[in-house]
C-alpha cells in the first residue's frame, strides 16, 4: 500500500498566523487548532482523516503570493452617532459601517469576547447586538468556521462586512478564491496578537480579588488610549497599561505570536477593501481638524484607508453614518509604526519562556521585579525636590 502523504502546514512557528483557512477548506474535516506550549493556536492534521488533497497548503496565504492593494484614499474619520463612538475603540467607524450594512439587509462579522473570556469571530445581523463586536479585544480571535459561513451567506446573495486582522482577511480571501461583489472586507491595523490562553490566564489572576464579570479593553471614559476596565465583584477596576502586566507587555509588543514580528501586511499594501485604525498623532498631522466638540481627540478618532474601488464606493455611500476628512498615507503612518514595519521582538523570548515555565503568575512576578519596582522608584525619585536631591548627592 502506498503511504499517505500528509501535507506540512508549517515548518516553524513564524509560518502560520492561525487564520483558519486550512481548517475551513479541508473536505475531510481533518484539521483542528491546538494550543502550543505557549498557548498560541496552531493547526494539527488528523492523519487518519487526511485524504492528502493538499487544499490546506494551496489555500495558505503564507505559502502563496497574495493580492495586495495600495491606498486609494486616506482619511481621518469619526462615527456621526456619538453613542457608537463612546463604546468603540477609535472613532467608531467600524460599528457605524456595520450598522449601515445591517440596515441595508446585510450581515457584519467581527470579534466577540464571551462570558468565559474566549475571543472569537461571530456574525451579527441585528443592530442591537453590534455592541458584541464593538471595541478591540487585545488577543487573537479564533475565526472558527466563519470563512465557510461567509461563503454560504455570499452565495445566498447576502452582503457581508467582514472585519479582522490583515492576516485573517488574507486567509478569508484566499479561501473564497473569487471576488464577491457583496463582500466588503475591513482589516484592522494590528501590531500583533497575544494568545487567547495568556489573556484568559491574566483574567484568572484578577479573580483572586473576586468574581470577574466583565473585561473591557479601551474604556473611553479613561480617555482615548490603551487601557482596560475589569468588573470585579461588581466594582469597576481601572487597569492602566503601565500598571497591568498584560497591557504593559502587550503595548511593548513582547507577547505576540511568532509570525507578528515578520508581518507581511505591516505597510501600505493591505489585503482588505478598507483598513481601520487609530489616527494616532492627529494633533500634529491635522491640528486644523480638531475642535472641542465632535473632532475632540478624547472621544477617539479613526484612521480609514480605502485600498480598493469597492472600499472607496462603500465609504462614499456611508456619508450619513461617518464623517471623513482627507489625509495622506505619509501623515497617517507617521505615528502608526505598524503601517511602516512589523513590531520589534525586543525581549519576547525572555517573557514567553517565563510564561512557558511558570505560567502567568511567573510573568506577573517578572513584571513586579523588573518593571513595577523600577517605575515605583522613578516615581518616588520624581517626587523628591531638587534641593534635597542635590544635598543627598553631595553626601554620597
Ligand atoms: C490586536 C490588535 C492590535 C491593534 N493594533 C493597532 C495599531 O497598532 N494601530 C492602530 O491604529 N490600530 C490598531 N488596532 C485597531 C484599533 O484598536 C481599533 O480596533 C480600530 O481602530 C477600529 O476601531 P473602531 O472604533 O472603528 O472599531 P469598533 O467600532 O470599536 O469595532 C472594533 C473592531 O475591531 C475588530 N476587532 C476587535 N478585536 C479584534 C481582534 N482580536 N482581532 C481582529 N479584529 C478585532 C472588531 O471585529 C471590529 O471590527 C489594533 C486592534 C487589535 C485588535
Amino acid at each position: 500500500m502506498i503511504a499517505k502523504r500528509i501535507p506540512v502546514l508549517f515548518e516553524n512557528e513564524e509560518e502560520c498566523c492561525a487564520c483558519g483557512a486550512c481548517e475551513n477548506i479541508c473536505p475531510a474535516q481533518a484539521i483542528s487548532f491546538c494550543e502550543n506550549e505557549s498557548g498560541f493556536l496552531y493547526p494539527k492534521i488528523d492523519e487518519e482523516k487526511c485524504i492528502s488533497c493538499k487544499n490546506c497548503v494551496k489555500v495558505c496565504a503564507f505559502k502563496n503570493k497574495t493580492v495586495k492593494n495600495s491606498p486609494l484614499a486616506v482619511y481621518a474619520a469619526i462615527a456621526k452617532d456619538e453613542s457608537i463612538r463612546k463604546k468603540s475603540a477609535s472613532g467608531g467607524v467600524f460599528t457605524a459601517l456595520a450598522e449601515k450594512i445591517i440596515k441595508d439587509g446585510g450581515i457584519a462579522a467581527g470579534v466577540v469576547m464571551d462570558e468565559n473570556f474566549n475571543i472569537h469571530h461571530s456574525f451579527i445581523s441585528n443592530a442591537d447586538d453590534l455592541k458584541k463586536i464593538q471595541n478591540s479585544k487585545y488577543a487573537q480571535s479564533s475565526t472558527r468556521k466563519t470563512f465557510s459561513q461567509t461563503k454560504d451567506f455570499l452565495e445566498r446573495g447576502k452582503t457581508v462586512l467582514y472585519s479582522g486582522t490583515p492576516c485573517q482577511i488574507d486567509g478569508l480571501l484566499s479561501f473564497l478564491k473569487k471576488d464577491y461583489n457583496n463582500l466588503i472586507t475591513a482589516d484592522i491595523i494590528c501590531h500583533g496578537v497575544p494568545g487567547n490562553k495568556m489573556f484568559s490566564d491574566y483574567v484568572s489572576s484578577l479573580k483572586k480579588d473576586g468574581e470577574v464579570s466583565e473585561f473591557v479593553f479601551r474604556e473611553k471614559k479613561l480617555g482615548w488610549g490603551i487601557n482596560a476596565v475589569a468588573n470585579i465583584n461588581g466594582k469597576k477596576r481601572k487597569l492602566w497599561n503601565s500598571a497591568s502586566p498584560y497591557l504593559y507587555y502587550f503595548t511593548k509588543g513582547v507577547i505576540y505570536r511568532e509570525n507578528c514580528y515578520k508581518c507581511k501586511y505591516a505597510d501600505s499594501h493591505r489585503p482588505a477593501d478598507l483598513s481601520l485604525g487609530d489616527y494616532w498623532g492627529i494633533e500634529r498631522q491635522h491640528p486644523e481638524y480638531l475642535d472641542k466638540k465632535d473632532w475632540n481627540e478624547a472621544k477617539g478618532i479613526s484612521l480609514v484607508i480605502a485600498n480598493t474601488k469597492k472600499g472607496v464606493e462603500f465609504l462614499n455611500s456611508a456619508q450619513n453614518e461617518i464623517e471623513l476628512k482627507p489625509s495622506s498615507f505619509e501623515k497617517a503612518s507617521h505615528s502608526n509604526a505598524q503601517l511602516r514595519h512589523p513590531s520589534e521582538r525586543l525581549n519576547r523570548d525572555e517573557i514567553i519562556s517565563v510564561y512557558k515555565s511558570g505560567g502567568w503568575s511567573a510573568v506577573e512576578n517578572h513584571f513586579k521585579r523588573n518593571i513595577g519596582l523600577k517605575r515605583y522608584k522613578s516615581r518616588v525619585k520624581s517626587l523628591i525636590p531638587k534641593t534635597i536631591k542635590r544635598k543627598l548627592k553631595a553626601k554620597m
